[in-house]
């Protein structure tokens, strides 16, 4: 299991189903446990084998992201926090926020963005002193999640709005979706350097069995098309110099979905029965 550590903050990437990660944050110091997503109870309860869970975060409702949640607030004592706007399709609930809310995880303040999209009440948890969001089914790397409940415009304004994090926070998306990304990417930006090296390093991480979560924002910046709407390059190759970046973006979104769907036709059901993608 990859682990990644910042600061008094340490995550472990818990690959779970076929593409999904839970995310189990621990306190450094006092050993506190937070898990983001759990679409399962039972690979989360045996990694942290008995240990008190302080905190459950839902990013939103998806049953891939909210499957563990009795099972382990039952088990270890965990309070549960998801979007308020969802909180009646999150099991267990206990808390429900949005936008300028913070939550306090053993003395570690995570402030909450919404960022509606792939559903309409979607959050992402940013702790801002150690440099991680927990974006959900928001940015995923070289990618974004589907369009489902909100408007695409919405989309983008949470995309938007995560593009001005600090460059160098870590990125936890909720799946494993690069190398599909990364095929898509790069027939919209083919002469982009760093999206290059970035398949490169999807190969290599995907190969030995590494996810490729987390990211950090700078490499979305430089490589992610759904971040890049903005460039040249892009608005010249979907013909919309003129447009406002929603409709580009838009654009692209509908372009994506399109080429999932051709994928899925010519290749079976390759894309997974996931819904973020
Ligand atoms: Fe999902």
């Amino acid at each position: 299991m990859s682990f990644e550590k910042r600061g008094a903050l340490s995550v472990k990437v818990l690959p779970i189903l076929e593409d999904n990660y839970v995310f189990i944050i621990e306190d450094v110091r006092t050993g506190a446990l937070a898990v983001v997503d759990p679409s399962e109870a039972g690979p989360v309860l045996d990694v942290i084998d008995g240990r008190r869970v302080d905190l459950i975060l839902n990013t939103h409702h998806h049953w891939d992201h909210v499957s563990g949640n009795t099972e382990i607030k039952r088990k270890t004592g965990a309070r549960i926090i998801g979007p308020a706007a969802e909180a009646d399709d999150i099991p267990a609930i206990d808390q429900g926020v949005h936008e300028g809310d913070t939550i306090e995880f053993a003395g570690h303040v995570a402030r909450v963005l919404d960022v509606p999209g792939n559903t309409i009440g979607h959050v992402a948890f940013w702790f801002e002193e150690a440099g991680l969001l927990f974006s959900g089914d928001t940015i995923f790397h070289l990618g974004c999640g589907r369009v489902q409940e909100a408007m695409p415009a919405q989309m983008w304004t949470s995309i938007d709005k995560l593009r001005s994090l600090p460059p160098e926070t870590l990125i936890y998306s909720s799946h494993e979706y690069a190398a599909d990304n990364a095929r898509f990417a790069v027939t919209i930006e083919p002469q982009n350097e760093s999206l290059r090296q970035q398949i490169a390093s999807i190969e290599e991480r995907r190969a030995a069995g590494l996810p490729t979560v987390p990211s950090t924002l700078a490499t979305e910046l430089a490589a992610n098309p759904f971040l890049r709407v903005d460039q040249d390059s892009i608005r010249s190759r979907l013909d919309s110099e003129g447009s406002a970046n929603w409709e580009v973006f838009a654009k692209l979104r509908r372009l994506k979905d399109a080429f999932r769907e051709l994928d899925t036709l010519c290749k079976g059901s390759k894309y997974p029965r996931g819904v973020g993608s």
